[in-house]
């Protein structure tokens, strides 16, 4: 049954009040797109109840929607261009990157997992959200063939920020990414000038891994928490 986005209107204006704007978001954006994006059509049913909690949610296949505020956040971070083409690595439902389509020109969003990049086509489709273009693969890779983007957001937790990741950015463009390992991990933003790379921002996150030729191993990974 299609998703009825018009539902927990009250629920969604006070997690842009009470979880983002009081802890410092005021890009009004950036809240405004979250006020406007239907959070519940992205979670699975039996927890859309829960959708407008300040927290992550599962979506299946040991993967989680980013907390609210991590997704405002990030959506800040990225410095929204209504002219702008960004790149999303680890879609998961597809949440963040129908935020970012209410900032940005363009969305390209990639997923590892078919099954959540499926699920996640179909909710683009159901909102018609048609500047949103997805596809599964490994997104440690970028997607070369719309580059360059002013923006690139990683969802998962990354050994290092990907060199080609930093390669497919626009001049004076943001990556924004998680880097570290499990325990813990601190959220970056590295910008491009003149082929020069310097991180410019960075908090305490804890983020599942990014897999991929540029990601994490299964192994690795664990072995950091053991
Ligand atoms: N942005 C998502 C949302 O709005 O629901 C949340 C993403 S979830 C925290 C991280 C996602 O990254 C997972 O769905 C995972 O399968 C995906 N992922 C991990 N490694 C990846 C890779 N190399 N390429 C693309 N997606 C990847």
């Amino acid at each position: 049954m299609p998703c009825d986005a018009s539902e927990f209107l009250q629920q969604r204006l006070d997690m842009v009040a009470y979880q983002l704007e009081r802890r410092g978001i005021h890009d009004e954006n950036v809240l405004a797109a979250m006020r406007q994006v239907p959070r519940h059509c992205f979670i699975p049913g039996q927890l859309q109840d829960m959708a407008y909690e300040d927290r992550p949610l599962p979506i299946g296949y040991g993967q989680t929607i980013s907390q609210p505020y991590m997704v405002g956040l990030m959506s800040a971070m990225a410095q929204p261009d209504p002219e702008g083409a960004v790149l999303e690595v680890g879609t998961g439902s597809g949440y963040q990157a129908a935020v970012l389509s209410l900032l940005f020109k363009q969305v390209f969003t990639i997923e590892l997992n078919q099954e959540l990049a499926r699920n996640a086509e179909r909710v683009f489709v159901e909102l018609g959200l048609q500047n949103i273009h997805s596809k599964q693969g490994d997104g440690s890779c970028g997607w070369e063939e719309f580059a360059p983007y002013q923006a690139i957001l990683v969802t998962a937790a990354s050994p290092r920020p990907p060199q080609p990741l930093l390669d497919q950015l626009a001049d004076n463009g943001r990556l924004v990414i998680p880097v570290g390992s499990k325990p813990g991990q601190t959220l970056q933003t590295w910008t491009t000038r003149q082929g020069f790379f310097h991180c410019t921002y960075s908090i305490p996150v804890v983020f599942v891994p990014l897999r991929g030729k540029y990601g994490w191993s299964e192994v690795d990974w664990e072995w950091y928490d053991s």
